[in-house]
């Protein structure tokens, strides 16, 4: 079992989709191990980012994420790091396959539904950030 982080951003949250995306996560084999509702600050936004710092998009990026409560989640699950991903799908809806969260949910390349870790390591990171070592002990 591997855990990694998944959050729904603010343009799902506040389109009123959680309740879709968390079913459609849990119907994929995911246990949601922690959950949590939040408006992230600036300096948040920036500290979670802070790898894309140099991307032209970071300001957009950073002001997006700062928009609207989001939702981060711990999620468990066999192979959980490259699972997510496969169930969230391109970045960019447009490449997104069909069936995948973005394509059913994002709107753009940007306000694209959910975030989800890239590595293991991030994931630990990740969960780290928005989780206490309390709150990631499984129920
Ligand atoms: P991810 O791993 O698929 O989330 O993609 P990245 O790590 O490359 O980018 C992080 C986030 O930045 C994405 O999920 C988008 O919200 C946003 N983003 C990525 N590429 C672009 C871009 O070209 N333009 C804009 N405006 N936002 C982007």
């Amino acid at each position: 079992m591997q855990r990694t982080l998944a959050i729904l951003k603010p343009d799902s949250v506040g389109a009123g989709h959680a309740g879709k995306i968390l079913a459609h996560l849990e119907a994929e084999g995911f246990e949601i191990v922690a959950i949590k509702k939040m408006h992230l600050t600036t300096e948040q936004a920036q500290a979670f980012y802070e790898v894309h710092r140099k991307r032209p998009f970071y300001g957009s990026l950073v002001e997006f994420m700062t928009s609207g409560p989001i939702m981060p989640l711990a999620l468990e699950r066999e192979d959980a790091v490259t699972y997510l991903r496969q169930v969230m799908g391109a970045t960019d809806p447009i490449d997104a396959a069909e069936g995948t969260l973005r394509k059913l949910f994002a709107t753009s390349i940007e306000t694209n539904a959910i975030h989800g870790s890239d590595s293991p390591e991030n994931a630990r990171d990740e969960l780290r950030f928005f989780f206490s070592r309390a709150e990631l002990i499984a129920s």
